[in-house]
Protein backbone atom coordinates (compact mmCIF):
# COMPACT_ATOMS: atom_id res chain seq x y z
CA UNK A 1 0.00 0.00 0.00
CA UNK A 2 1.32 3.39 -0.85
CA UNK A 3 0.03 6.71 -1.50
CA UNK A 4 -0.98 6.55 -5.09
CA UNK A 5 -2.51 9.51 -7.70
CA UNK A 6 -6.28 9.10 -7.04
CA UNK A 7 -5.03 10.15 -3.27
CA UNK A 8 -3.73 13.12 -3.00
CA UNK A 9 -3.94 13.98 0.69
CA UNK A 10 -2.48 16.82 2.58
CA UNK A 11 -0.46 17.86 5.60
CA UNK A 12 2.42 19.66 6.70
CA UNK A 13 5.97 19.43 6.38
CA UNK A 14 9.32 20.88 7.39
CA UNK A 15 12.71 19.67 6.91
CA UNK A 16 16.17 20.48 8.62
CA UNK A 17 14.11 22.95 11.04
CA UNK A 18 13.17 25.47 8.23
CA UNK A 19 9.42 27.07 8.01
CA UNK A 20 6.92 24.52 7.92
CA UNK A 21 5.11 23.97 4.26
CA UNK A 22 2.09 22.07 2.76
CA UNK A 23 2.73 18.95 1.22
CA UNK A 24 1.19 16.09 -0.52
CA UNK A 25 2.10 12.54 -0.79
CA UNK A 26 2.94 10.12 -3.48
CA UNK A 27 4.20 6.93 -3.71
CA UNK A 28 5.91 7.57 -0.31
CA UNK A 29 7.72 10.80 -1.80
CA UNK A 30 6.33 13.76 -0.11
CA UNK A 31 5.87 16.89 -2.67
CA UNK A 32 6.39 20.65 -1.38
CA UNK A 33 3.16 22.61 -2.43
CA UNK A 34 5.01 26.04 -1.70
CA UNK A 35 7.47 24.60 -4.08
CA UNK A 36 4.76 23.68 -6.68
CA UNK A 37 3.73 26.87 -6.12
CA UNK A 38 6.58 28.86 -6.50
CA UNK A 39 6.91 27.08 -10.07
CA UNK A 40 3.45 28.50 -11.04
CA UNK A 41 1.45 25.88 -11.35
CA UNK A 42 -1.22 27.22 -9.18
CA UNK A 43 -0.96 31.14 -10.99
CA UNK A 44 -4.12 30.46 -12.55
CA UNK A 45 -6.33 29.06 -9.66
CA UNK A 46 -5.35 33.21 -7.89
CA UNK A 47 -3.91 31.52 -4.44
CA UNK A 48 -1.39 33.22 -2.68
CA UNK A 49 1.48 31.49 -2.54
CA UNK A 50 2.02 32.03 1.22
CA UNK A 51 -1.22 29.88 2.06
CA UNK A 52 1.40 27.04 0.85
CA UNK A 53 3.80 27.90 3.80
CA UNK A 54 1.88 27.83 6.72
CA UNK A 55 2.02 25.48 10.33
CA UNK A 56 -1.35 24.41 9.64
CA UNK A 57 -3.55 23.29 6.84
CA UNK A 58 -6.56 25.67 8.63
CA UNK A 59 -5.39 28.95 5.48
CA UNK A 60 -5.53 26.47 2.43
CA UNK A 61 -8.77 24.76 3.43
CA UNK A 62 -10.80 27.90 4.06
CA UNK A 63 -10.19 29.03 0.39
CA UNK A 64 -13.62 26.60 0.34
CA UNK A 65 -13.98 23.19 -1.31
CA UNK A 66 -13.48 25.00 -5.29
CA UNK A 67 -10.48 25.93 -4.73
CA UNK A 68 -9.08 23.22 -2.42
CA UNK A 69 -10.16 20.38 -4.83
CA UNK A 70 -8.72 22.77 -8.12
CA UNK A 71 -5.68 22.14 -6.49
CA UNK A 72 -5.79 18.38 -5.95
CA UNK A 73 -7.08 18.14 -9.10
CA UNK A 74 -4.08 20.31 -10.78
CA UNK A 75 -1.80 17.47 -8.42
CA UNK A 76 -3.10 14.98 -10.37
CA UNK A 77 -2.40 15.91 -13.69
CA UNK A 78 1.22 17.24 -13.09
CA UNK A 79 2.03 14.33 -11.06
CA UNK A 80 1.03 11.87 -13.62
CA UNK A 81 3.01 14.08 -16.36
CA UNK A 82 6.23 11.93 -16.40
CA UNK A 83 7.50 15.49 -18.61
CA UNK A 84 7.49 17.66 -15.41
CA UNK A 85 6.70 16.00 -12.14
CA UNK A 86 7.04 12.22 -12.26
CA UNK A 87 7.43 10.53 -9.02
CA UNK A 88 9.89 8.53 -9.89
CA UNK A 89 12.22 11.79 -11.11
CA UNK A 90 15.46 11.32 -9.10
CA UNK A 91 15.39 13.38 -5.52
CA UNK A 92 17.17 16.28 -7.25
CA UNK A 93 16.40 20.00 -7.94
CA UNK A 94 13.80 19.47 -10.24
CA UNK A 95 13.70 22.86 -12.34
CA UNK A 96 14.68 26.39 -11.32
CA UNK A 97 16.37 24.82 -8.67
CA UNK A 98 13.52 24.33 -6.37
CA UNK A 99 13.24 20.98 -5.00
CA UNK A 100 9.86 19.15 -4.99
CA UNK A 101 10.18 16.17 -3.71
CA UNK A 102 11.60 15.06 -0.37
CA UNK A 103 11.79 10.87 0.64
CA UNK A 104 9.05 10.78 3.30
CA UNK A 105 12.17 9.32 5.51
CA UNK A 106 13.85 12.46 5.20
CA UNK A 107 11.22 15.27 6.18
CA UNK A 108 9.29 15.79 9.55
CA UNK A 109 6.07 15.76 9.39
CA UNK A 110 3.74 17.70 11.96
CA UNK A 111 0.13 18.39 13.26
CA UNK A 112 -1.67 18.92 10.53
CA UNK A 113 -4.30 21.35 11.36
CA UNK A 114 -4.66 24.14 13.94
CA UNK A 115 -7.62 22.19 16.15
CA UNK A 116 -10.10 24.83 17.15
CA UNK A 117 -12.62 22.14 18.92
CA UNK A 118 -12.46 18.72 19.71
CA UNK A 119 -15.74 16.46 19.88
CA UNK A 120 -16.14 12.88 20.24
CA UNK A 121 -18.45 10.75 19.19
CA UNK A 122 -19.82 6.87 20.66
CA UNK A 123 -21.36 5.99 17.52
CA UNK A 124 -20.56 2.07 16.60
CA UNK A 125 -23.62 0.25 17.98
CA UNK A 126 -21.39 -2.78 18.62
CA UNK A 127 -18.79 -0.30 20.72
CA UNK A 128 -21.79 1.43 22.94
CA UNK A 129 -23.04 -2.29 22.93
CA UNK A 130 -19.93 -4.16 24.62
CA UNK A 131 -19.27 -1.25 26.99
CA UNK A 132 -23.04 -1.00 28.14
CA UNK A 133 -22.67 -5.50 28.56
CA UNK A 134 -19.13 -4.94 30.95
CA UNK A 135 -20.18 -1.53 32.99
CA UNK A 136 -24.42 -2.22 32.95
CA UNK A 137 -26.64 -4.88 32.12
CA UNK A 138 -25.99 -6.98 29.49
CA UNK A 139 -29.95 -7.54 28.82
CA UNK A 140 -30.22 -3.70 28.22
CA UNK A 141 -26.65 -2.97 27.16
CA UNK A 142 -27.62 -0.05 25.01
CA UNK A 143 -29.31 3.43 26.83
CA UNK A 144 -32.93 4.41 25.81
CA UNK A 145 -31.55 7.36 23.81
CA UNK A 146 -28.58 5.62 22.07
CA UNK A 147 -30.88 5.20 18.62
CA UNK A 148 -32.55 8.05 18.81
CA UNK A 149 -29.41 10.78 19.67
CA UNK A 150 -25.77 9.98 18.28
CA UNK A 151 -24.54 10.60 21.99
CA UNK A 152 -20.89 12.44 22.03
CA UNK A 153 -19.00 15.00 24.73
CA UNK A 154 -16.63 17.61 24.20
CA UNK A 155 -12.94 17.04 24.24
CA UNK A 156 -9.77 18.57 24.47
CA UNK A 157 -8.02 19.90 21.03
CA UNK A 158 -4.91 21.00 23.24
CA UNK A 159 -3.74 17.49 23.71
CA UNK A 160 -4.14 16.01 20.25
CA UNK A 161 -0.62 15.05 18.29
CA UNK A 162 0.57 13.91 15.80
CA UNK A 163 1.55 10.16 14.58
CA UNK A 164 5.35 9.53 16.58
CA UNK A 165 5.17 11.60 19.32
CA UNK A 166 4.72 9.57 22.51
CA UNK A 167 3.18 9.95 25.79
CA UNK A 168 4.13 8.81 29.31
CA UNK A 169 1.07 6.86 30.97
CA UNK A 170 -1.17 9.29 33.19
CA UNK A 171 -2.14 9.14 36.44
CA UNK A 172 -4.69 9.85 37.95
CA UNK A 173 -7.85 8.70 40.84
CA UNK A 174 -8.71 5.20 40.48
CA UNK A 175 -11.08 3.73 42.64
CA UNK A 176 -11.81 -0.21 41.66
CA UNK A 177 -15.17 -0.45 43.42
CA UNK A 178 -17.64 2.15 44.94
CA UNK A 179 -17.20 0.83 48.63
CA UNK A 180 -13.27 1.58 48.77
CA UNK A 181 -11.99 5.10 48.79
CA UNK A 182 -9.89 6.22 46.11
CA UNK A 183 -6.48 5.98 45.64
CA UNK A 184 -4.03 8.30 43.58
CA UNK A 185 -1.91 5.80 40.92
CA UNK A 186 -0.72 5.43 37.22
CA UNK A 187 -3.42 4.28 35.18
CA UNK A 188 -3.29 0.44 35.46
CA UNK A 189 -5.92 0.12 32.30
CA UNK A 190 -4.23 2.37 29.61
CA UNK A 191 -6.17 1.56 26.42
CA UNK A 192 -6.56 2.31 23.09
CA UNK A 193 -9.71 3.66 20.65
CA UNK A 194 -9.58 2.82 17.02
CA UNK A 195 -11.53 6.03 15.78
CA UNK A 196 -11.53 8.14 12.77
CA UNK A 197 -11.37 11.98 12.75
CA UNK A 198 -13.82 14.41 10.65
CA UNK A 199 -11.96 17.72 9.65
CA UNK A 200 -14.64 20.15 9.50
CA UNK A 201 -13.84 22.59 6.35
CA UNK A 202 -16.33 25.33 6.49
CA UNK A 203 -17.87 27.59 9.26
CA UNK A 204 -21.65 27.92 10.18
CA UNK A 205 -22.79 30.51 11.85
CA UNK A 206 -23.44 30.24 15.28
CA UNK A 207 -27.39 30.26 15.80
CA UNK A 208 -27.58 28.61 12.14
CA UNK A 209 -28.24 24.41 11.99
CA UNK A 210 -26.55 22.74 9.11
CA UNK A 211 -29.04 20.14 6.88
CA UNK A 212 -28.09 16.65 7.18
CA UNK A 213 -28.41 16.23 3.51
CA UNK A 214 -25.95 18.97 3.19
CA UNK A 215 -23.32 18.31 5.82
CA UNK A 216 -21.07 16.58 4.01
CA UNK A 217 -20.34 19.91 2.78
CA UNK A 218 -18.61 20.62 6.13
CA UNK A 219 -16.68 17.66 5.53
CA UNK A 220 -12.86 19.02 4.30
CA UNK A 221 -11.71 15.45 5.04
CA UNK A 222 -10.49 12.38 7.61
CA UNK A 223 -7.30 11.41 9.35
CA UNK A 224 -7.09 8.06 11.71
CA UNK A 225 -7.29 8.56 15.07
CA UNK A 226 -6.37 7.21 18.46
CA UNK A 227 -8.46 8.28 21.56
CA UNK A 228 -6.10 6.88 24.29
CA UNK A 229 -8.28 6.04 27.54
CA UNK A 230 -7.51 5.16 30.80
CA UNK A 231 -10.23 2.88 31.72
CA UNK A 232 -9.80 3.05 35.73
CA UNK A 233 -9.62 6.81 35.73
CA UNK A 234 -12.72 6.54 33.60
CA UNK A 235 -14.94 4.54 35.98
CA UNK A 236 -14.57 6.26 38.74
CA UNK A 237 -14.77 9.61 37.18
CA UNK A 238 -17.33 9.49 34.11
CA UNK A 239 -20.29 9.97 36.55
CA UNK A 240 -22.47 11.83 35.96
CA UNK A 241 -21.21 14.10 33.33
CA UNK A 242 -19.07 11.53 31.32
CA UNK A 243 -14.93 11.21 30.51
CA UNK A 244 -12.76 14.12 31.79
CA UNK A 245 -9.06 13.27 32.67
CA UNK A 246 -9.34 9.48 31.39
CA UNK A 247 -9.41 10.81 28.11
CA UNK A 248 -7.61 14.72 27.91
CA UNK A 249 -4.12 13.55 28.52
CA UNK A 250 -3.29 12.66 24.56
CA UNK A 251 -5.03 11.55 21.31
CA UNK A 252 -2.95 10.85 18.28
CA UNK A 253 -3.56 11.64 15.11
CA UNK A 254 -2.51 10.82 11.28
CA UNK A 255 -0.45 13.68 9.15
CA UNK A 256 -2.10 13.11 6.39
CA UNK A 257 -6.02 14.73 5.87
CA UNK A 258 -6.90 12.37 2.91
CA UNK A 259 -9.76 14.70 1.25
CA UNK A 260 -13.54 13.24 1.50
CA UNK A 261 -13.70 13.81 -2.58
CA UNK A 262 -10.97 10.92 -2.64
CA UNK A 263 -13.64 8.74 -1.12
CA UNK A 264 -16.32 8.95 -3.48
CA UNK A 265 -15.39 5.33 -4.89
CA UNK A 266 -15.62 4.24 -1.42
CA UNK A 267 -19.31 4.90 -0.59
CA UNK A 268 -21.44 2.21 0.58
CA UNK A 269 -25.28 2.29 1.94
CA UNK A 270 -24.94 2.92 5.73
CA UNK A 271 -27.17 0.43 7.99
CA UNK A 272 -31.36 0.76 8.11
CA UNK A 273 -32.06 3.24 11.38
CA UNK A 274 -34.59 1.32 13.38
CA UNK A 275 -36.42 3.10 15.39
CA UNK A 276 -36.64 5.91 12.68
CA UNK A 277 -34.82 9.15 13.77
CA UNK A 278 -36.26 12.06 13.88
CA UNK A 279 -36.84 14.05 10.85
CA UNK A 280 -33.63 16.58 11.53
CA UNK A 281 -31.57 13.23 11.10
CA UNK A 282 -33.20 11.45 8.57
CA UNK A 283 -31.36 11.15 5.20
CA UNK A 284 -32.18 10.88 1.99
CA UNK A 285 -29.12 8.69 1.44
CA UNK A 286 -27.67 6.97 4.14
CA UNK A 287 -23.74 6.46 3.68
CA UNK A 288 -20.72 5.42 5.21
CA UNK A 289 -17.38 4.88 4.13
CA UNK A 290 -15.82 1.17 2.84
CA UNK A 291 -12.18 1.80 4.44
CA UNK A 292 -10.49 -1.11 6.40
CA UNK A 293 -8.53 -0.40 9.98
CA UNK A 294 -5.86 -2.32 11.63
CA UNK A 295 -4.46 -2.17 15.24
CA UNK A 296 -1.10 -3.41 15.54
CA UNK A 297 0.46 -3.76 19.08
CA UNK A 298 4.26 -4.08 19.61
CA UNK A 299 5.72 -4.88 22.90
CA UNK A 300 9.47 -2.94 23.13
CA UNK A 301 11.79 -5.68 22.67
CA UNK A 302 9.60 -8.16 20.45
CA UNK A 303 7.83 -8.23 17.61
CA UNK A 304 4.42 -7.00 16.98
CA UNK A 305 0.94 -8.60 16.16
CA UNK A 306 -2.65 -7.18 14.92
CA UNK A 307 -4.75 -6.79 17.58
CA UNK A 308 -8.00 -5.45 15.49
CA UNK A 309 -9.41 -5.50 12.14
CA UNK A 310 -12.33 -3.24 11.78
CA UNK A 311 -13.81 -1.25 9.10
CA UNK A 312 -15.05 2.54 8.85
CA UNK A 313 -18.47 1.39 7.57
CA UNK A 314 -19.17 0.05 11.18
CA UNK A 315 -21.27 3.47 12.14
CA UNK A 316 -24.62 3.53 13.23
CA UNK A 317 -24.45 7.22 13.11
CA UNK A 318 -23.07 8.81 9.90
CA UNK A 319 -20.62 11.61 9.66
CA UNK A 320 -23.11 13.91 8.37
CA UNK A 321 -25.79 12.87 10.91
CA UNK A 322 -22.88 13.87 13.51
CA UNK A 323 -22.72 17.13 12.10
CA UNK A 324 -26.67 18.00 11.86
CA UNK A 325 -26.80 16.62 15.32
CA UNK A 326 -23.74 19.18 16.62
CA UNK A 327 -25.53 21.84 15.26
CA UNK A 328 -28.76 21.77 15.61
CA UNK A 329 -29.35 23.58 18.77
CA UNK A 330 -27.34 26.83 16.53
CA UNK A 331 -23.82 25.58 17.65
CA UNK A 332 -21.27 26.52 15.44
CA UNK A 333 -18.69 24.55 13.92
CA UNK A 334 -14.95 26.25 12.77
CA UNK A 335 -12.66 24.75 9.86
CA UNK A 336 -10.40 22.96 11.69
CA UNK A 337 -12.56 21.50 14.15
CA UNK A 338 -12.13 17.67 14.97
CA UNK A 339 -14.86 15.49 15.15
CA UNK A 340 -14.19 11.89 16.24
CA UNK A 341 -16.22 9.03 15.57
CA UNK A 342 -15.92 7.18 18.57
CA UNK A 343 -14.72 3.47 18.69
CA UNK A 344 -15.45 1.53 15.54
CA UNK A 345 -16.19 -1.71 16.71
CA UNK A 346 -17.39 -3.93 13.72
CA UNK A 347 -19.48 -7.68 15.24
CA UNK A 348 -16.71 -9.76 15.27
CA UNK A 349 -14.50 -10.57 18.20
CA UNK A 350 -11.39 -9.47 16.55
CA UNK A 351 -13.21 -6.12 14.65
CA UNK A 352 -13.61 -4.90 18.41
CA UNK A 353 -11.54 -1.23 18.40
CA UNK A 354 -10.22 -1.18 22.01
CA UNK A 355 -8.39 -3.67 24.70
CA UNK A 356 -11.49 -3.11 26.61
CA UNK A 357 -13.47 -5.24 24.42
CA UNK A 358 -10.81 -7.15 22.76
CA UNK A 359 -9.99 -8.56 26.30
CA UNK A 360 -13.40 -8.47 27.59
CA UNK A 361 -12.91 -5.60 30.35
CA UNK A 362 -9.26 -7.98 31.35
CA UNK A 363 -10.70 -10.85 31.41
CA UNK A 364 -9.50 -12.50 28.42
CA UNK A 365 -5.85 -11.54 27.79
CA UNK A 366 -4.47 -11.18 24.29
CA UNK A 367 -1.77 -13.60 23.47
CA UNK A 368 1.45 -11.96 21.85
CA UNK A 369 4.11 -13.75 19.34
CA UNK A 370 6.68 -13.70 22.75
CA UNK A 371 4.62 -15.76 24.68
CA UNK A 372 4.10 -13.02 26.29
CA UNK A 373 0.09 -11.49 27.39
CA UNK A 374 -1.72 -7.96 27.65
CA UNK A 375 -5.06 -7.19 28.73
CA UNK A 376 -4.19 -3.42 28.96
CA UNK A 377 -0.64 -1.44 27.83
CA UNK A 378 2.33 -1.73 29.19
CA UNK A 379 5.29 1.03 29.17
CA UNK A 380 6.96 0.57 25.87
CA UNK A 381 4.20 -0.63 23.64
CA UNK A 382 3.67 0.45 20.44
CA UNK A 383 0.42 1.18 19.25
CA UNK A 384 0.17 1.41 15.35
CA UNK A 385 -3.74 1.99 13.12
CA UNK A 386 -3.08 1.48 9.80
CA UNK A 387 -6.41 2.73 7.36
CA UNK A 388 -6.88 1.75 3.64
CA UNK A 389 -9.62 2.04 0.98
CA UNK A 390 -9.15 -0.50 -2.00
CA UNK A 391 -11.37 -1.01 -4.86
CA UNK A 392 -11.26 -1.77 -9.01
CA UNK A 393 -7.91 -1.05 -8.80
CA UNK A 394 -7.77 2.57 -6.76
CA UNK A 395 -6.20 2.54 -3.99
CA UNK A 396 -6.87 5.34 -0.60
CA UNK A 397 -4.72 4.87 1.68
CA UNK A 398 -4.48 6.72 5.37
CA UNK A 399 -1.04 6.08 6.33
CA UNK A 400 -0.52 5.28 10.16
CA UNK A 401 -0.99 6.65 13.62
CA UNK A 402 2.04 5.57 15.78
CA UNK A 403 2.23 5.92 19.42
CA UNK A 404 4.55 4.30 21.89
CA UNK A 405 3.58 4.44 25.49
CA UNK A 406 6.21 6.13 28.20
CA UNK A 407 6.43 5.32 31.57
CA UNK A 408 4.91 7.71 34.09
CA UNK A 409 7.09 10.68 35.77
CA1 LIG B 1 -13.62 7.74 22.07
Amino acid sequence: MSFSIHNIPFGIFSIKKQKKRLATIINNQVVDLYAVAELGYFDDLKIKKSVFRQDFLNDFIALGKEKTNAVRKRLQEILSDTQNFSPLMPLTPSRSGVTVFYDAKAVDLHLPIKIGDYTDFYSSEQHATNVGMMFRDPANALLSNWKHIPVGYHGRASSIFVSGQNFHRPKGQINASDSTLPIFSATKRLDIELEMATIIGKNNAIGHAIDVNEAEDSVFGFTLFNDWSARDIQRWEYVPLGPFLAKNFFSSMSPWVVTIEALEPFRVPAEVQNPEVLPYLKEKNRQNFDITLEVFLKPEHTEGVKICHSNFKNMYWTVAQQIAHHTVNGCNLNIGDVMASGTISGKEHDSFGSLLELTWGGKKPISLPDGSTRTFLEDGDTITIKGFAEKNGICIDFGEVQTTVLPAH
